[in-house]
C-alpha cells in the first residue's frame, strides 16, 4: 500500500475521478477555513470515507468487476503492507479507537504500536516499503478499526489470493495482482484530494506512516487540537522523513 500498485484501464471513468478529487479539495478547503476543531476534522475523514462508498456502489453498476473479488474478512495479506494515509483519517481512527476499544484492547494496541515504532522507525524508505509486517491495527487476521480503515485499506482489491500471497509475502510487486480498478483509481483520486487540501490548507507532512501517526496521536493528550495548532505531531510519521 505504498503505492508500487500500478493500475490500468477505466480509462473511461478518469475525467470523473478527477473532478471527484478536485471536488473534495476544494470543499474540504472550506470546510477548513476559520477556526478549525477537531471536530471539522472529523466530517472531513467521515465525508471522504462516505464518498468513496457512494461512489463505489455506483460506479459498480457502470463497471462491474470482471469476476469475484477473493476478498473476505480473515484475509489479510494486504495488511502487511505500508499503510500511508494523512492526517484527518488518522485523527478519526484514533477517535474510533477512543471510543470503541475496551480497556484491555487499547492496552493491547499500545503495546503492539509501542513494538511496531521500535521495528520501523531507523528503516529507510526502501526497507520499509519491503517489510512484510502486520499492521499494528489488525488482531487475527481482523481490522480492528474496520468502519473507519484508511482509502488506501478500502480500495485494495485482489481476484486472486494465491498471487496476494505471492506478491506481497514473496517480495514480488502488489501492481501484478489482478485487481478491480474501480475502487482503486477513486481512492487514488479521493485520498490525492484530501491530501492536497491539507497541503493548502497548512498541513503538509504529506503521506503519514499510519502505524506511527497514529501512536503520536494515542501518545499526546489533545492530539486534534495541538495538530490543528500547527505542532508538528506528524513530522517523524512522514514518510518524507525516512531515507530513500
Ligand atoms: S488499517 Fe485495518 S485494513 Fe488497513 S492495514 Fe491495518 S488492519 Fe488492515
Amino acid at each position: 500500500m505504498t503505492g508500487d500498485k500500478i493500475p490500468e484501464g477505466s480509462i473511461s471513468l478518469q475525467p470523473f475521478f478527477d473532478e471527484l478529487k478536485q471536488h473534495l479539495k476544494k470543499t474540504t478547503v472550506g470546510s477548513l477555513a476559520g477556526n478549525r476543531t477537531p471536530r471539522q476534522v472529523r466530517a472531513v475523514a467521515d465525508t471522504t470515507m462516505e464518498a468513496f462508498t457512494t461512489a463505489v456502489t455506483r460506479l459498480e453498476a457502470l463497471s462491474p468487476p470482471e469476476k469475484p473479488l477473493a476478498c473476505k474478512k480473515g484475509c489479510a495479506h494486504c495488511c502487511h503492507l505500508a499503510v500511508m494515509t494523512e492526517g484527518a483519517t488518522v485523527m478519526r481512527i484514533a477517535d474510533h479507537v477512543r471510543e470503541t476499544f475496551t480497556t484491555a484492547e487499547r492496552t493491547l494496541l499500545d503495546m503492539r504500536l509501542i513494538v511496531y515504532e521500535d521495528k520501523v522507525e531507523k528503516m529507510t524508505q526502501s526497507q520499509r516499503s519491503m517489510a512484510r509486517l502486520p499492521c499494528p491495527l489488525l488482531v487475527d487476521g481482523v481490522c480492528t478499526v474496520h468502519p473507519v480503515r484508511p482509502l488506501v485499506c478500502r480500495s485494495f482489491n485482489s481476484y486472486d489470493v494465491e498471487s496476494c500471497e505471492k506478491q506481497i509475502h514473496g517480495g514480488g510487486s502488489t501492481g501484478d495482482i489482478p485487481a478491480w480498478n474501480v475502487p482503486w483509481l477513486l481512492g487514488l483520486a479521493l485520498e490525492s484530494g484530501v491530501k492536497g487540501a491539507l497541503v493548502e490548507s497548512g498541513y503538509a507532512d504529506g503521506d503519514l506512516e499510519l502505524g506511527l501517526a497514529l501512536k503520536a496521536v494515542l501518545d499526546h493528550p489533545h492530539a486534534g487540537e495541538r495538530w490543528l495548532a500547527g505542532d508538528r505531531l506528524f513530522a517523524r510519521s512522514a514518510w518524507k522523513a525516512r531515507k530513500p
